[in-house]
């Protein structure tokens, strides 16, 4: 088998493929970084952040 590595930290990712819910990224974090990489280049986004709070209603204030 090949060994793959991360495109992004060049970590080694040994075992199989399917042992990374983030592949071919070693870590959500790598994710983040490519893809804050790709927005940076379209959108000029100095820091981006996943949605993971975007539905939460504001109420309570
Ligand atoms: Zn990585």
């Amino acid at each position: 088998m090949s060994s793959v590595r991360c495109p992004i930290c060049d970590a080694a990712m040994p075992g199989n493929w399917t042992e990374y819910p983030d592949y071919p990224f070693c870590s959500a974090r790598c994710r983040t970084i490519d893809l804050g990489r790709w927005l940076d280049g379209r959108y000029a986004i100095p820091d981006p952040t996943p949605p993971d709070d975007a539905s939460t209603p504001a109420d309570g204030a």
